[in-house]
């Protein structure tokens, strides 16, 4: 069965506890996941299907980001596989690019990442204060508001919306269109509704990059073995600089 919304909520915050969040605020999930021990992640271009995987081992584990999707969907897909990586008793995970369809698990996952990403009392405290009165239908602007705020897709804010009956699945449908028109028109930024540039789809962070490190500076590999192992992990920009980089700026 289904866990039930509760539980997931439950889960949500105890992650969020675990990796230094507090229970209510937008939060940067790369920059949390990367900090998670013993764990290496992959962007990489994972094609049609794919929106992300997660393989378990023994000592390390590993989880791939499909790097071709909008930023909104990779942030998405970040909060669904830390999902299979605490609770999913499984090694392995391969999982679509529909948000809230497919196995138990899958719907589980997508409902644990946009409670990770969007904390329901954050959520309706929100909704409630851009609306004038309860009766009032969310406009796409306030969906622009709600998704700027929390950082993820139009997508993945929409199913959230529908299944909070905040949105009927006609609505959602109309605010599937435009989307970087409606928020570039806003104001906001655009960088959410885009892929990330060619040059930042293939990386490796994490524990990958840390091990290489420790096994060079402890004399286990030669300096040669160390920027083989780094450029075979898409991180060229660390054996010979960024080539955007014109020098270090501290501000
Ligand atoms: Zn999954």
């Amino acid at each position: 069965m289904l866990l039930d919304k509760m539980e997931l909520w439950k889960k949500a915050i105890s992650i969020r506890k675990q990796l230094g969040e507090d229970a209510t605020s937008p939060i940067d999930i790369f920059a949390l996941a990367y900090s998670i021990d013993r764990l290496s992640i992959v962007f990489y271009p994972l094609g049609k299907h794919i929106s992300g995987i997660c393989i378990k081992g023994d000592r390390n584990n590993v989880i791939g980001i499909n790097s071709s999707m909008t930023l909104g969907r990779q942030r998405f897909s970040m909060a669904h596989e830390l999902y299979h990586l605490y609770f999913d008793g499984d090694m392995v995970a391969v999982c679509s690019k529909k948000i809230g369809v497919g196995s138990e698990k899958e719907r589980e996952a997508d409902q644990f990442a946009s409670f990770l990403l969007m904390p329901p009392d954050a959520l309706s405290n929100m909704i409630k204060k851009i609306k004038k009165s309860p009766s009032d239908r969310l406009s796409v602007e306030e969906v622009v508001r709600i998704e700027q705020f929390f950082g993820v897709s139009r997508q993945a804010l929409l199913v959230r919306l529908i299944e909070e009956k905040e949105l009927t699945r006609q609505e959602a449908e109309s605010m599937q269109q435009n989307v970087i028109w409606s928020a570039g028109s806003l104001g906001y930024d655009d960088t959410l509704y885009k892929p990330v540039p060619e040059n930042k789809r293939y990386q490796t962070y994490g524990f990958y990059i840390q091990q290489a490190k420790r096994a060079f500076e402890q004399g286990l590999i030669s300096n040669g073995k160390y920027e083989e192992l780094l450029l075979s992990a898409f991180r060229s920009d660390l054996v010979y600089g960024d080539a955007d980089e014109r020098g270090e700026v501290l501000d």
